[in-house]
């Protein structure tokens, strides 16, 4: 087992990852994050979406 599941919480029904910590800056609910089809944080309160940059 890996300590990463203390902070991650993977929704295996959605295929989604939710990070504990990451918070949505408008209404302050937890995001999730979605790999495809570009990674980004999407808040499922309001719909606020944070595009990952590539590098
Ligand atoms: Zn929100």
């Amino acid at each position: 087992m890996s300590n990463v599941h203390k902070l991650y919480e993977f929704d295996y029904s959605k295929g989604t990852i939710k990070l504990k910590n990451k918070r949505c800056p408008r209404c302050g609910k937890i995001m999730a994050y979605h790999k495809s089809p570009v990674p980004r944080w999407h808040c499922g309160g309001c719909g606020y979406t944070e595009f990952l940059e590539k590098k």
